[in-house]
């Protein structure tokens, strides 16, 4: 058997606890308890084993990873194996102190997310009191400790107006880049996707929004920006393809190759607590089931495309077809794609519903 490349980055989910429950959250809808997180320890001993596989960094994630009070633990055991250590956070547990000691401890980076700029629509997408607040405080204390900062703002239709705000508070609080990523629908997304969705026209509006403040802002924030997969015409390179480029750990020990893909049916993802990352990795069933293109239907088996990306996201492929081997519908040269293109504009089209908030039991 070949041998397969180990990924670069892990996405450790440290818990699912979080005291935000965004309706777009990409954590899965049946969320872990404390009690099914794995310990201290045995994080650490996966961080080795990734270090010894030849990962080369470890974003630390959630839920909200700062809810683990080992946290420092083991970003200082990440940092003695040389790996970067990213930290993902709602930023809204944190304060100097704790910084000032993730900092100490190895922390090399900070993605802090944003709900809105506007307190009352923040606090209402997020089901947090003075979230914006927070965070704006916390934005500032991660420059003047130091260390780099990314604002991830995640858009959909009931944030947009706000996305001028959240460039302008981008370059005050000093952050390097801002990631803009229109919400993705599986998971808690999906299910409140009526409510989030965009216009079409919105979604243009958003995209002359950034290319201006790119043109505007060209040497001091770099910003990143993800489109609503529903109004494209050609997949996304999921992840990098399935199980090449990175690894998902979730928080009770199980591989992933990317939050979502444990509600697809038919696939067992394997234990950390069976078995090591390196065999999980290059042997895990699940883990080769759509790795590489051996396993794709027609068109992408004969498109040139299909090693840029990958056929898309097996995610998206069953949550709009009920089959996660067919070609991401996404793609207009699937069978599939006008479906997505009605939905798009169906519910783009409505008054959107309430919420759907992610919390345990929530989406029953
Ligand atoms: S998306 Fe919101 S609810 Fe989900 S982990 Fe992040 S801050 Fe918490
Ligand atoms: S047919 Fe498949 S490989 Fe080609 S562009 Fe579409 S999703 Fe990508």
């Amino acid at each position: 058997m070949t041998s397969i490349d180990p990924p670069l980055a892990m996405l450790a989910e440290v818990t699912h606890r979080c005291p935000l429950q965004c309706p777009y959250c990409s954590n899965p809808l049946q969320l872990l308890t404390a009690s099914q997180e794995m310990d201290t320890e045995t994080w650490k001993s996966i961080f080795s084993q990734a270090a010894e596989m030849g990962v080369l960094q470890i974003h630390f994630s959630g839920g909200e990873p700062t809810v683990r009070q080992d946290l420092e633990k083991l970003v200082a055991h990440c940092e003695g194996l040389d790996l970067y250590c990213n930290l993902i956070t709602s930023g809204v547990l944190l304060n100097k102190d704790r910084l000032i000691r993730l900092a100490a401890a190895g922390l090399q980076h900070v993605q802090l997310s944003f709900q809105a700029a506007q307190a009352d629509n923040a606090d209402r997408i997020s089901a947090y009191p003075n979230s914006l607040e927070k965070k704006i405080e916390i934005g500032r204390l991660v420059g003047e400790i130091g260390l780099p900062l990314t604002v991830n703002a995640v858009m959909h239709r009931q944030n947009l107006d706000d996305l001028e705000a959240l460039i302008d508070l981008s370059v005050e609080l000093g952050a390097q880049r801002l990631e803009v990523a229109h919400v993705q629908y599986y998971g808690w997304g999906l299910r409140n996707r009526a409510a989030l969705i965009p216009t079409r026209a919105q979604l243009d509006r958003s995209t002359n929004i950034v290319e201006a403040a790119r043109e505007r802002l060209k040497g001091r924030l770099v910003i990143d920006y993800v489109v609503p997969d529903y109004y494209a015409r050609r997949p996304k390179s999921c992840m990098g393809g399935w199980a090449r480029q990175f690894v998902n750990v979730t928080p009770n020990g199980k591989v992933l190759p990317c939050h979502a893909a444990e509600d697809l049916p038919g696939l067992t993802f394997d234990s950390l607590r069976d078995r090591t990352l390196a065999d999980i990795w290059q042997k895990s069933a699940a883990l080769n089931h759509f790795r590489g293109i051996d396993w794709m239907p027609e068109p992408c088996q004969s498109c040139d495309r299909r090693e840029l990306d990958w056929g898309g996201c097996r995610c998206q492929a069953f949550a709009l077809t009920g089959d996660a081997a067919v070609t991401d519908p996404v793609c207009e040269l699937s069978p599939h794609h006008d479906q997505v293109k009605q939905i798009a504009k169906k519910e783009s089209g409505e008054s959107p519903p309430e919420f759907l908030y992610r919390r345990i039991g929530g989406a029953n």
